[in-house]
C-alpha cells in the first residue's frame, strides 16, 4: 500500500466514481430499508443488509455494540485519524420512514467503502456506527454512555430534507410522562364523592397553554393526552399523557422543566387529583455544528452542482440524538434536499419522497459529499487540526 500517491482532486474523483459504480446497490438498499420500516430497536433486517454491504466491501463489522442488538461498528484502516460516519435507520409508528433514514442509512454506508481510497492513501481510519433508534429513544446517547465513540476524531452523517444545508439548529428536548389519580364515582348520582383526573389534566394543558405565551420563541412544548377515562358517567380516577419540552438550550430547558412541574402541581392543587410525573432519562442535547466542518462539506455539495443554503439561515426546529454526539466529538448534521419545500418531515408525503427518485440522487450526492469531506480531513492534518481547535473554543467559529 503506497501512501500519499493521488492528490486531493484524484481522491475525490474516484470516490465519486465509486459511489457512481455502487449507484445500482445504494439505491437498492434505501428502497428495500424504505420498504421495510422498522421501529427503533427493532432495525433487524436493516442491519442486516447494510453490514452485509459493508462486510462484502472489506469492512470488519461487529454488530451489537455498546449493548445495543441493532447498534453496529464496521471499520477499514488502522490507525488515526478516526472519522465516523453516522447512519440511522429507524422508522416512526404508523407512518414508516416518513423521516427518511432510509437515505441516511445508505449515504452512510455508500460513504464509507469510497472512503476506502482515501484510507489506502492517506492512512487513517474510517469508520461507519450504526446507530438505532433516532427517533424515540435517542440510541446515540446509549452508545455515547457505552462509550462506544471514544476515541473519535470527527463524525459525520447527512440527513435528508427539503434544502440543502451544510449545518443547522436542534434543540435540547425532553419527555415527560404525566399522571393524574382521582377518585371514581356515580357522575351525576355522587359528583361531589368523586376527584376528577381527567379535570386535572386539562387544567395543567391550559396551565401550559398559558406558559406558552411567555416563553423564548425557539422554545417548544407539546404534548397528548394517552388516557382520559373510561365512561362518561364515571368521574375519571386516572388520567396519563405524554410531554416533549424542548428549548435552545440546556439551562433554558432546565427552567422550562421547573416551569411545567408548577403547572402540574397547581393543577393537582386545584382539583386534589394526586400528581405522578417521570422524566424520560434520555436528554437530547442541542447540536453543535462545527463550522469549519460545515464549509467543508457545503463546498463539496457545491462541486457536485448543489445549490447550499447560507450557513446560518434560519432551519425549521426539531431534536436530533446527534445533539448529544455533537457535544462531544466535533460534528456535523447536514441536510440534503429530497423533497420539495413546503413538505413537511415525518407526514405520509415526505415518506413517500424518501422513496423517490429524487431521494436515490440525494443518496449519491450524499455519499459523494461525505466522502469527499472524509478526503479533505485525511489528506490534509491542518484542515483537521482546524476542526478540533473550533471544537476546543481555540479559535472563533468562523
Ligand atoms: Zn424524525
Ligand atoms: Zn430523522
Amino acid at each position: 500500500m503506497s501512501k500519499k500517491t493521488l492528490s486531493k482532486a484524484d481522491l475525490k474523483a474516484k470516490i465519486c466514481q465509486q459511489v457512481d459504480r455502487q449507484r445500482g446497490e445504494l439505491v437498492e438498499l434505501s428502497l428495500r430499508i424504505h420498504a421495510n420500516p422498522e421501529l427503533g430497536f427493532e432495525e433487524v433486517k436493516a442491519i442486516g443488509w447494510l453490514t452485509d454491504y459493508l462486510g462484502n466491501n472489506g469492512f470488519v463489522v461487529e454488530v451489537g455494540i455498546g449493548g445495543f442488538a441493532t447498534a453496529f461498528k464496521a471499520f477499514y484502516g488502522e490507525g488515526g485519524p478516526y472519522v465516523a460516519l453516522l447512519a440511522e435507520y429507524d422508522a416512526l409508528p404508523g407512518v414508516g420512514h416518513a423521516c427518511g433514514h432510509n437515505v441516511i442509512a445508505a449515504a452512510a454506508v455508500g460513504a464509507g467503502v469510497a472512503s476506502r481510497v482515501v484510507v489506502d492513501n492517506c492512512g487513517g481510519t474510517v469508520i461507519v456506527f450504526g446507530t438505532p433508534a433516532e427517533e424515540l429513544h435517542g440510541g446515540k446517547v446509549g452508545l455515547l454512555r457505552a462509550g462506544v465513540f471514544e476515541g473519535v476524531d470527527v463524525a459525520l452523517m447527512v440527513h435528508p430534507g427539503v434544502r440543502n444545508r451544510a449545518t443547522g439548529e436542534a434543540l435540547a428536548c425532553v419527555n415527560l410522562d404525566i399522571e393524574f389519580f382521582g377518585k371514581a364515582a356515580h357522575a351525576a348520582a355522587y359528583p361531589d364523592q368523586g376527584v376528577n383526573a381527567l379535570e386535572a389534566m386539562i387544567l395543567a394543558f391550559n396551565a401550559i397553554n398559558s406558559l406558552r405565551q411567555h416563553i423564548k420563541e425557539k422554545a417548544r412544548i407539546h404534548g397528548i393526552i394517552t388516557h382520559g377515562g373510561h365512561a362518561a358517567n364515571v368521574v375519571p380516577a386516572y388520567t396519563a399523557a405524554k410531554l416533549l419540552v424542548r428549548a435552545p438550550d440546556n439551562a433554558y430547558l432546565e427552567e422550562l422543566k421547573r416551569r411545567v412541574l408548577g403547572c402540574l402541581e397547581g393543577a393537582a392543587l386545584a382539583t386534589g387529583a394526586r400528581l405522578a410525573c417521570r422524566w424520560g432519562d434520555v436528554l437530547y442535547e442541542p447540536l453543535k455544528s462545527n463550522r469549519t466542518l460545515a464549509k467543508i462539506f457545503a463546498n463539496n455539495l457545491e462541486v457536485l452542482g448543489r445549490k447550499v443554503e447560507p450557513l446560518d439561515a434560519p432551519n425549521s426546529l426539531g431534536s436530533t440524538d446527534m445533539g448529544n454526539v455533537s457535544q462531544v466529538v466535533p460534528a456535523i448534521h447536514p441536510t440534503i434536499a429530497i423533497a420539495s419545500p413546503g413538505t413537511l418531515l415525518h407526514s405520509d408525503e415526505f415518506a413517500r419522497a424518501a422513496a423517490s427518485e429524487t431521494a436515490s440522487e440525494g443518496v449519491l450526492d450524499a455519499a459523494k459529499a461525505l466522502a469527499m469531506t472524509v478526503v479533505d480531513l485525511m489528506s490534509e492534518p491542518r484542515i483537521l487540526a482546524k476542526v478540533k481547535a473550533e471544537f476546543a473554543g481555540l479559535i472563533g467559529r468562523g
